[in-house]
């Protein structure tokens, strides 16, 4: 896609401030670049993991309903879910900007958002898609090392530790997580092929889509975050 597109794109959506939605696999680095538009642009960063994790732990009603969800292994439904995320924007800390990190994962949740951020008067300013295949999310992620100690982490590629397969701070010998073990990310790996991949052909259709190559190195995305975000700003102003 070219600059000229994603700036014509963004040209007819006027929102209060930018609103990103990431789109990609687990494994896809969303959350790391996530993490660092918060560093620096003050973008909240929305997981809704966590926010189910901060309201089952302050006890909030809303919290209090997904803990039972989440005890009879059940999946949190929609409707609730999108009530938290817009508790979430609610609160004065959003006015930079927001970036969703693996929300919306359903079209359902998708045309929710949409219909509540626009009751409000707000918009999405840009969909991001992580582009990364299968197979290299399952070879990076089985790179991925933890002590079973001290919960340490470590990558065999990118920041191996100094005696092989062992814990720098404390000697241990490392292990996969279960999370990271090749056939569990390939189960995940298909749900999100499943479920959230649609998303891409429904915002791509609003025009609201940019692809990022999410196979490339951390540094090099975050210079791509860092290039585009003043396009962002400047869209959402
Ligand atoms: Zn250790």
């Amino acid at each position: 896609m070219t600059m000229a597109n994603r700036t014509r794109s963004f040209n007819n959506r006027v929102c209060e401030a930018p609103y990103l939605i990431f789109l990609g696999p687990p494994g896809s680095g969303k959350g790391t670049q996530a993490e660092k538009l918060h560093k620096n642009f003050r973008l909240v960063q929305l997981s809704t993991g966590n926010l189910f994790r901060e309201h089952i732990s302050k006890g909030t009603e809303l919290g209090l309903r997904v803990k039972d969800i989440l005890a009879k292994g059940e999946l949190v439904p929609d409707d609730l879910t999108v009530a938290m995320v817009m508790d979430r924007l609610a609160k004065p800390d959003t006015i930079m900007g927001v970036v969703f990190d693996g929300f919306p994962r359903t079209r359902d949740q998708a045309l929710a958002l949409q219909y509540k951020l626009e009751e409000k008067g707000k918009c999405i300013t840009a969909v991001i898609q992580f582009r990364i295949s299968d197979e290299q999310i399952v070879e990076r992620l089985s790179s991925r090392r933890m002590c079973p100690k001290d919960n340490s982490t470590y990558n065999l590629k990118s920041s191996p530790p100094k005696n092989d397969e062992k814990c720098d701070l404390c000697g241990a010998p490392l292990i996969i997580r279960e999370d990271d073990q090749p056939e569990v990310v390939r189960h995940r790996l298909a749900i999100y092929r499943q479920q959230t991949e649609p998303l891409i052909e429904f915002y791509r259709e609003q025009d609201m889509l940019v692809e990022v190559d999410a196979s490339r190195g951390i540094e090099e995305i975050t210079e791509q975050m860092d290039e585009w975000m003043p396009m962002f700003i400047y869209n959402a102003n």
